[in-house]
C-alpha cells in the first residue's frame, strides 16, 4: 500500500481535498481522504501541487502521429486532401513507431485512456503494451450507397479476425457524414453503431449536407464519386445524423462546432457525447465549439486532442486550458470534469476519470511551488501535467 500525499487531491466526483491522501494498492485506489487518516502504508509526498485522475482523451488518431507537421495547419478541405495524399505512402513501421512515441507522450502528460480512431488497426498490440487504456474506434468510410452492405461486412470481418489485446476494446465507427453515405450510416445504426463519428466540424460540411454542393461535392467528384446523387436537405449536420438514425447514448461525436440551440437540445435528448477538440478546430480554421450553448442544453461534453496531423500535441490538459481562455465564464470544474470523468463516461470506462475506491491508480499531477488557493484555477492556468501510474 502506498499513500500518495499532495497539496490538493481533486477526485472530480467530490470536492477538492486540501492535503489529501490517496492510498493505492494492487493498481487500484483503495482509499481517499485527509492527511493523518486512512490505512497504513508507505508515504509518498508528491508535493504541494494538484493530483487529479488521469485524463481521458476521447478523440484522437494515434495512427496519424507520423504526420505531425506534415499536413497542417491548413484550411479544412485542403487539409483533408493533403492528409489522404500523405497517408498513401504510409508503412506499418513508420505508423507504429510514431504511434508508440505519441502514446508515451500522452501518458507522460497525464493521459490514462484514449478514444482512438483507426482505419488500419496496426498498433493495437502497441496500445496494449502502453500505459493507455483504449477504446479503438474502427473507422469506416464509404460514400457509394451501392457498396454500403459490402463495406459494413468487410469491417465486421476485419474486426472478427483481430487478436484480443488486454486493455484495448475495438468498436465500429463512421468517419463523417460527407464520407459515409446516409445508407451506410443507417445500416451501421441498425447494427447498434456507430460508436464515433466526426460531426459538425466545418462550414463546408454544413453546406454540403444542406444543399449537396460546395467544397465537399468537388472533393467527392475528384475521388471518382461524382455519380452518387446527393441533394442534401438537412437543416444541420446534427439533423442529418438524426435522420440517419445514428444519434444514441453510445455515440461519441467529435467536434460539434457547427451546432446551434436546436442541435444542442437534440444531442442532449439523445444522450450523445460530444468530444470537443478546440486546438484542432483552430488549426484548421473551423472556429471554436459553442461551449456555453452545449452546456446550457445539458449536452454531455468531453475533450479530445484529435491527431498530431492537426493538433500541436496530445496533451489533453491543453484543450481544457484553450477552452478556459476562450470561455472564462465557464466554471473550471466543468472543464476539469470534461477532461476526466466526461471522457470516461463517453468511452464507458467506469474505473477512469475519478479518484475513488476501485478506480485505476493512474493520475495526472500538476505541480505548484506552494499549495494553490484555487486548485482548479491552477490546473487550468497553463501549468503542465505529469502522468503518475501505480499499476
Ligand atoms: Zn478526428
Amino acid at each position: 500500500m502506498e499513500r500518495l500525499h499532495a497539496g490538493w487531491v481533486v477526485p472530480v466526483v467530490g470536492p477538492p481535498l486540501r492535503d489529501g491522501v490517496v492510498a493505492v494498492d494492487g493498481g487500484r485506489v483503495a482509499w481517499i481522504g485527509p492527511l493523518g487518516e486512512g490505512p497504513a502504508g508507505e508515504d509518498v509526498d508528491l508535493g504541494p501541487g494538484v493530483l487529479l485522475p488521469g485524463f481521458v482523451n476521447a478523440h484522437t488518431h494515434l495512427e496519424l502521429s507520423h504526420l505531425a507537421g506534415v499536413v497542417g495547419p491548413a484550411p479544412f478541405v485542403p487539409w483533408v486532401r493533403a492528409l489522404i495524399a500523405a497517408r498513401s505512402g504510409d508503412t506499418a513501421d513508420v505508423v507504429r513507431s510514431a504511434a508508440r512515441m505519441a502514446m508515451a507522450a500522452a501518458a507522460a502528460s497525464g493521459t490514462a485512456a484514449v478514444g482512438d480512431v483507426s482505419n488500419g488497426l496496426q498498433h493495437l498490440a502497441d496500445l496494449a503494451r502502453s500505459r493507455l487504456r483504449a477504446v479503438v474506434f474502427h473507422e469506416l468510410i464509404g460514400w457509394d450507397p451501392a457498396r454500403a452492405e459490402e463495406a459494413l461486412a468487410w469491417s465486421q470481418a476485419r474486426r472478427a479476425e483481430l487478436d484480443p489485446q488486454p486493455g484495448v476494446e475495438v468498436r465500429p465507427a463512421a468517419h463523417a457524414p460527407y464520407s459515409c453515405s446516409p445508407r451506410l450510416l443507417a445500416l451501421m445504426a441498425a447494427a447498434g453503431g456507430p460508436a464515433a463519428i466526426h460531426l459538425a466540424e466545418s462550414a463546408a460540411e454544413t453546406r454540403f449536407l444542406a444543399d449537396g454542393g460546395g467544397e465537399f461535392a468537388a472533393f467527392l467528384a475528384e475521388r471518382g464519386l461524382g455519380h452518387v446523387a446527393f441533394a442534401g436537405g438537412a437543416r444541420s449536420p446534427v439533423d442529418h445524423a438524426e435522420a440517419c438514425g445514428i444519434l444514441h447514448p453510445g455515440l461519441v461525436i467529435a467536434h460539434g462546432v457547427q451546432t446551434e440551440a436546436a442541435d444542442h437540445a437534440l444531442l442532449a435528448r439523445r444522450g450523445v457525447h460530444v468530444a470537443l477538440c478546440p486546438r484542432s478546430n483552430l488549426a484548421l480554421g473551423n472556429g471554436l465549439p459553442p461551449l456555453p450553448g452545449l452546456l446550457a442544453a445539458g449536452v454531455k461534453v468531453c475533450l479530445g486532442t484529435d491527431s498530431l496531423a492537426s493538433s500541436p500535441s496530445l496533451d489533453l490538459l491543453s484543450e481544457a486550458v484553450e477552452l478556459h481562455r476562450a470561455f472564462p465564464a465557464v466554471d473550471p470544474a466543468v472543464l476539469v470534469r470534461a477532461a476526466t470523468v466526461g471522457g470516461a463516461e463517453a468511452l464507458g470506462l467506469a474505473d477512469h476519470g475519478r479518484i475513488g475506491p476501485g478506480a485505476r491508480a493512474a493520475f495526472a499531477y500538476v505541480a505548484a511551488e506552494r499549495p494553490p488557493s484555487e486548485p482548479l484555477a491552477h490546473v487550468l492556468s497553463g501549468a503542465s501535467a505529469t502522468g503518475l501510474f501505480y499499476d
